[in-house]
């Protein structure tokens, strides 16, 4: 017989943190702390394996499992000596989700499960507080027909507002017994409408429709998006955790809470978090009252009275266990906590999430604080979330102005660092909409799970209610996205489609808002973004890297990755601006330079059309001349740049009617400079025009009908290097021919490079040479490699074009199928942000093993968009690439993912 449920706390603790697949996140930490002998309200966890069975079976539960969950149950109730259903002592149930990974706010929770009209009467009697009780009964309603029934939560949030008013209260906590109590029979009446049948007073019947709720909401649209956005198999299933309830809304010696062993914000080391008195979970979860801070430290100067000051021996035992399971755990822990009279219990521990700054912070100190090694903190940072350490902020001073002038509209919570500004949008379908023309700030009182497409879509989150664990901060962290939280001063009216406070009221759709996530500042209007501390220091050499702290963690994230990887990263660069870029951020050179977008800038354009414009070969040769001095200072530059790093130049690739102009005035200024007619440019135009450039005449395929163009690139590429080297450069160009697909296209050309290169070198008097490979990018180069490499001194995989031959999607029209194959699963990635790597990856693997066969020793590396892309770099890590190259801004992430790509190996 297959075990379904796990029971946990008490006198039979079946599980533990080593059983995360099948307990779940939630699950397994609950049985974890009960063995550590914390005190953790007992109960059972039912599997995640049964959830699976469950939508397999046609969203039915097997008749093995509801057998092991009712034995469960009857320990359950022998252990804690009261029943459910009992109408004297009640026992009641909360029934929680909980999937391998913490999904937040992803899935449905029950709370106060087994009440009915006569156990509400039981619960007011034993626990002497008819309040209590009818508050749990009509929460128990709300939550019961919203997750289970399917009967909206408004509707009864709606008869809550219209007590209030007929009343003049204003606080849930204000509510009396008996107006609870004549709420829960409005409730009920709204059930009766709305389904046609009674609110299920049967708690058996509660227990199973609970449980399949959470199964069910495995399948909602919303986890699926976020499913898809965070790479979970759909196939991990959500376990489901039948606890014991224990009551924070008893009264005042009664709250419940969240609490981070450090500030997951800015991963300072503080203990942190956010509480309330006299409430259940969701009521802090769900924004529904903005909660208070639990230290004194954080309270300071809120008016607010903390958890610390008004429970200390509670307090107290908190701090000791939260630091006691971050010891246990080696990471900071997200926790969860409820105090009932008094007396603390834990619900929840898991590993917290975190910003990417606190992700750096608490790696770099949990290694000084001895808890784990420099090598298990690399493993700890998300490479691609280094991008926000180099996202920009706003400009101080223009921030200064603007709070001059008035324009700050209020202060909230700095729930996710990072600036942004952009239009209002008041809903998801808004962003999603304003989205399309530009950046969007979203803008809600409180954020659902309902809103995830628009919190994708939009640059920066703002709400006016919620605290830092409300849905929006807790998502919009994860995201990398700047949020504000809880800026309470804020009017929102949706149907006006307004913003306002005090005498500045923004228009949503046109007008701009900016949020600046680190400090919680709302303005009205556009700001500008300045460079982060890191550009600063690196880019910008404005900033001292002693004075700036974030400065000092990236580099020792930098310089740890540097000690363990084995691939060289390199940058995609044109410039020398871009190459001093990239080399502050540590490329160790250069592997794709692509010669054309040297073509574009200034008057070099009219050159360059010149010689594509014109009629013989005199003419070409004519404007050639003009274009070798811009070349060979360019090269000059980026030599110099780049002094003693090698330089991958790669030869003209883009068809040529890329560079003539396609509008009459440019044409009629071209027809000035050659001294032709407008009609003959037009002509020669027209005769460039190709039905399927990509794989028209562009590539190596110039070389070999125009000759002469490769020999200027050689020419200017060695003059260059004799040029610099004159002034003790050390300049290390290895040049490369594109879009080969036959090994002889690689000979012809080289021939032609080679003999020039002769050329030069006599009348120079020098020696100078440099190695010439190829790109390997159409998928017969890949294959035919062995023969390539008897030519190519070295490989360079182009794999956007090896993904656009390999799979025949066009590079530049993919955007009208892709996102949906992704989301119809027909593909898991979008292969040009992703390398494919079963097919596409599999012809880099077979170009590298037949390469190094017939050269061995062959220097292999990447140059398409997947350098800087890091599951592709570990896969490149794996294939035995030498280097990867990516444009500047991703070499930080590539060289922490090569670093993991190292670790993940020994593991
Ligand atoms: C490639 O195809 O991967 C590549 C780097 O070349 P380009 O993007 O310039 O075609
Ligand atoms: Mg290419």
């Amino acid at each position: 017989m297959t075990k379904h449920v796990y029971t946990f706390g008490g006198d039979r603790n079946e599980g533990n943190a080593t059983m995360r697949n099948l307990l779940g996140g939630k699950g397994c930490n609950l049985a974890e702390m009960a063995g550590l002998q914390i005190p953790v309200p007992p109960g059972f966890t039912v599997t995640t394996e049964v959830c699976t069975l469950y939508i397999a079976g046609g969203q039915k539960l097997p008749e093995d499992v509801k057998a092991q969950v009712l034995e469960s149950l009857k320990w359950l109730e022998g252990n804690r000596g009261r029943k459910l259903g009992d109408v004297e002592n009640p026992l009641l149930l909360s029934v929680r989700s909980g999937a391998r990974v913490s999904m937040p706010g992803m899935m449905d929770t029950v709370l106060n499960l087994g009440l009915n009209d006569k156990t509400v009467e039981g619960l007011a009697k034993a626990s002497n507080n008819p309040r209590f009780a009818y508050d749990s009964y009509r929460r128990f309603i709300m939550m019961y027909s919203d997750v289970v029934l399917g009967v909206h939560k408004d509707l009864f949030e709606h008869e809550i507002e219209k007590l209030k008013e007929k009343t003049g209260k204003k606080l849930d906590t204000e509510i009396s017994a008996e107006e609870w109590k004549g709420l829960t029979v409005v409730f009920k009446g709204i059930v009766q409408k709305e389904l046609g049948k009674p609110f299920p007073q049967d708690p058996i019947e509660q227990l199973f429709g609970g449980i399949c709720a959470v199964f069910d909401s495995w399948e909602t649209d919303r986890a699926k998006i976020y499913r898809r956005l965070n790479r979970i198999p759909d196939d991990w299933g959500t376990a489901v955790n039948v606890q014991t309830m224990v009551f924070g809304n008893m009264g005042d010696d009664c709250g419940t809470g969240v609490a981070f062993t450090r500030d997951p914000g800015t991963g300072e080391p503080y203990f942190y978090g956010e509480y309330l008195i006299n409430a259940q979970g969701e009521d802090v979860v769900a924004g529904v009252r903005t909660p208070q801070p639990i230290t004194k430290f954080q309270a300071e100067g809120t008016g607010h009275q903390s958890l610390e000051e008004a429970m200390p021996a509670a307090f107290k035992e908190l701090l000791a266990t939260c630091n006691r399971l971050e010891r246990h755990f080696k990471d900071m822990q997200d926790l969860e906590f409820t105090i009932e009279r008094g007396q603390l219990f834990m619900l929840q521990t898991r590993i917290g999430k975190r910003t990417a700054l606190a992700s750096i912070r608490i790696a770099i100190d949990l290694v000084e604080e001895g808890m784990i090694d420099s090598n298990t903190a690399l493993t700890r940072i998300d490479p691609d979330s280094l991008n926000q350490l180099l996202a920009p902020v706003f400009d101080p001073k223009e921030k200064a102005a603007f709070k001059k002038n008035g324009k700050l509209m209020a202060k909230g919570l700095n729930a996710g660092p990072g600036a942004a500004a952009g239009r209002i949008a008041l809903s998801a379908e808004q962003a999603e909409e304003l989205a399309k023309t530009g950046p969007v700030v979203l803008v809600r009182i409180e954020t659902s799970p309902e809103d995830l497409a628009g919190m994708v879509a939009a640059n920066g989150i703002l709400t006016a209610r919620g605290g830092m664990t409300s849905h929006a901060a807790v998502v919009a962290r994860g995201m990398g996205k700047p949020c504000v939280c809880g800026a309470s001063a804020l009017n929102i009216d949706v149907k006006a489609g307004t913003v306002n406070v005090g005498d500045i009221t923004l228009k949503a759709g046109t007008d701009f808002i900016s949020i600046d996530g680190s400090t919680g500042e709302i303005f009205a209007g556009q700001l500008s973004a300045f460079p982060s501390e890191v550009n600063q220091v690196l880019v910008e050499k404005k900033l001292d890297a002693s004075k700036s702290e974030l400065f000092q963690r990236f580099n020792k994230i930098m310089t740890w990755s540097n000690g363990v990887r084995k691939l060289k990263v390199r940058t995609n660069a044109d410039t020398p601006h871009d190459s001093d870029v990239a080399r502050a951020f540590g490329a160790e050179g250069i592997g794709l330079c692509r010669t054309e977008h040297m073509f574009f800038e200034g008057e070099r354009i009219i050159a360059v059309r010149e010689f594509i414009l014109a009629k013989d070969l005199d003419a070409r040769k004519e404007a050639l001349k003009k274009l070798l001095p811009i070349q060979r200072q360019d090269f000059e530059g980026i030599f110099t740049a780049m002094n003693g790093l090698p330089v991958t130049v790669r030869l003209l690739d883009p068809p040529l009617h890329e560079f003539v102009p396609h509008d009459e005035a440019g044409q009629a200024e071209m027809a000035k400079v050659i001294g032709v007619s407008l009609a003959e440019v037009k002509h020669r135009v027209e005769k460039l025009h190709e039905f399927n450039p990509m794989m028209g005449h562009r590539g190596c395929r110039l070389g070999i009908t125009y000759p002469e163009l490769i020999r200027m690139q050689m020419r200017a590429i060695s003059e260059a290097a004799i040029n610099v080297a004159k002034k003790g450069i050390v300049a290390l160009p290895e040049v490369m021919v594109p879009l080969i697909g036959t090994v002889k296209e690689l000979a012809f050309t080289k021939t032609e490079m080679l003999d020039e290169l002769a050329a030069v070198n006599k009348e120079n008097g020098s020696t100078f040479s440099c190695p010439i490979g190829t790109m390997i990018e159409i998928p017969r180069a890949a294959i035919t490699a062995d023969k390539v490499a008897g030519e190519a001194e070295f490989f360079s995989f182009g794999t956007n074009d090896l993904t656009q031959m390999g799979f025949g999607y066009s590079r530049d029209d993919s955007g009208s199928f892709l996102p949906e194959y992704v989301s119809k699963k027909i593909l898991e990635d979008d292969p040009f942000q992703s390398l494919d790597q079963e097919g596409i990856g599999e012809l880099v693997r077979i170009a590298c093993e037949k390469g190094r066969a017939t050269r061995p020793g062959i220097k292999l590396g990447v140059c398409g968009e997947h350098g800087g892309d890091p599951r592709s770099v570990k896969f490149f890590h794996r294939v035995g690439l030498n280097y990867v190259s990516c444009s500047p801004y991703r070499v930080p992430i590539a060289i922490l993912a090569a670093a993991q790509a190292v670790l993940e190996e020994k593991k």
